[in-house]
């Protein structure tokens, strides 16, 4: 295959937003055109319009956008296999379901909903499970068990109708799938998939198989949900004439209670987000966070996703996307499905906020300018050096340094009950005899001073924390002494002797 012949479609239908499979979908996608130097086209397959959610499709753009997978063909884009929209190539499909059924390979049906229900019932009570496939057709109402002229009048009575797909009994279809090798199916347990709904409008699987046909499309990799459409896809190709795409279903992400796979549905039973970006839930005032707003860099965010269903085959695990897309492969796709974890995402953020300290820095040069801080560009620096180790989001660098520019204005209380005592106080003035004759007030010098036993050590260094941070969180002690300097650090500590005063 030549390699600029490769393309591949993220095909979304346009009900509801993406969640991480969905978007994972793409990226695949994405990645392997890019790998092949081929083409990444964006369908939206909005056939269904029960299902269909108006802002659906300007959160899959926006989506793309933010995880710079942007298609280079299809919706929002152009091209050369125009519409990209199903809905509005519906004289397209009308065209192919004609030829199935002057072939025989579709069939007109009549049926109601109250028909079918009946026959169900029928059968259940005669122990069997109703399904409309080749066993049942021929006790049903539809154009094989009626004449020509019987067919003719029925069309030209305006009856509502269905076209099915008329699946040949006794085959063992043989299949391939890339991720998940050979794959056979026995035709007679296949049923006769509807093509054409009521209304006129095509159903997926006939949309599907003639879009990507059209559109040339030649991988198709797409959920694991879709194996089960995959046999009737391959009928459609050879009825038609076609050759089919070649086929890479992508393992389901699961939900780690084991209670199946991650779906829009349960997205707010989850105890991690589901989506990539805020959806705003249509018709109400809930806005459901993504990734993006709860400070995910997008490409970590990328990172994390490439590596959810897909082993690089080397121990790093930190790609940017061109380093993805040099190492994608299908053949280092998972078979069965992956958990997600939020820990590892968060530890993709954290790798690559260590990356991004100037924006780090930027972030909090803001942040402490609408907190009316005003200190030297060298403070903040040293701030970021100093706690950037303990945090994994941007957003999280002012609760882990608050402490260098605000005195503590109360404490920890547990804490400070057990020390609400003379010997904290005489421990205390001590301190600050000793801080005020430290020259230079340099965190090494400080550390030197203190020898203690290792258990009274612990204690003091505790107290102290409480006299500074406020809290028992924060970095190494002598640290904090030293960028506070030596009198706000003893300005501090006779805070703390008052307050114990006061308490005593
Ligand atoms: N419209 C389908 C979906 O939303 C696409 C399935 C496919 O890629 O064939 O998942």
């Amino acid at each position: 295959m030549s390699q600029n012949f490769v393309r591949v479609r993220f095909a979304p239908s346009p009900t509801g937003p993406l969640h991480l499979g969905g978007i994972r979908t793409a990226l695949y996608n994405y990645l392997f055109a890019k790998r092949h130097g081929g083409t990444f086209i964006l369908r939206i397959e909005d056939t269904d319009q029960k299902r269909f959610v108006s802002n659906s499709e300007s959160y899959i753009l926006e989506t793309l956008k933010w995880c710079r997978i942007e298609p280079d063909e299809g919706v929002g884009v152009g091209g050369p296999y125009s519409p990209y929209y199903q809905s509005k190539r519906c004289n397209i499909y009308r065209f192919y379901i004609n030829q199935l059924l002057e072939k025989g390979d579709a069939y007109y049906a009549f049926d109601t909903d109250i028909d079918i229900d009946k026959k169900r019932k029928e059968y259940s009570e005669r122990g069997f499970t109703f399904s409309y496939n080749n066993r049942v057709r021929m006790d049903m109402d539809n154009s094989l068990t009626m004449t020509k002229e019987q067919l003719h009048d029925k069309l030209q009575s305006c009856s509502s109708y269905v076209i099915r797909f008329k699946v040949k009994p006794g085959e063992k279809l043989k299949m391939h799938d890339l991720i998940r090798g050979e794959i056979i199916i026995d035709s007679d347990h296949l049923d006769d998939k509807i093509l054409l709904k009521s209304d006129g409008v095509a159903t997926y699987h006939l949309a599907n198989t003639i879009d990507d046909h059209l559109m040339k499309i030649t991988h198709v990799l797409r959920g694991e949900e879709w194996l089960s459409s995959m046999s009737l896809h391959i009928l459609l190709y050879r009825s038609f004439g076609w050759t089919p795409p070649l086929f890479a279903h992508l393992p389901l992400i699961l939900r780690k209670d084991g209670k199946g796979k991650i779906s829009k549905r349960n997205a707010s039973s989850l105890d991690y987000p589901i989506f990539p970006i805020q959806w705003k839930v249509p018709d109400t005032q809930i806005i459901i966070p993504g990734y993006r707003e709860l400070g995910y860099f997008p490409e970590a965010f990328v990172n994390m996703l490439a590596l959810l269903g897909w082993n690089p085959g080397v121990k790093n695990e930190i790609f940017s996307l061109q380093e993805l897309v040099n190492f994608f492969s299908l053949e280092r796709i998972n078979k069965s499905g992956v958990f997600f974890d939020l820990k590892k995402a968060n530890w993709f953020n954290k790798k690559y906020l260590n990356k991004k300290k100037k924006k780090c820095f930027h972030f909090f040069a803001k942040n402490s300018k609408k907190r009316f801080i005003q200190c030297k560009k060298d403070y903040l620096w040293k701030i970021i050096h100093l706690t950037i180790d303990r945090i994994h989001f941007i957003h999280e660098i002012w609760e882990h340094s608050f402490y260098f520019f605000i005195s503590p204005s109360s404490y920890e209380a547990n804490f400070f009950n057990k020390i609400c005592h003379k010997k904290s106080i005489l421990q205390l003035e001590d301190t600050k005899i000793l801080l005020s004759n430290v020259n230079p007030f340099t965190s090494i010098n400080l550390k030197s001073l203190f020898t203690e036993s290792q258990k009274e050590k612990q204690k003091i260094m505790q107290l102290f924390r409480l006299a500074l941070v406020g809290i028992l969180k924060g970095i190494d002690i002598f640290m904090i002494f030293e960028m506070l300097g030596k009198e706000e650090s003893i300005q501090r500590i006779e805070k703390l002797i008052n307050q114990i005063k006061e308490k005593i």
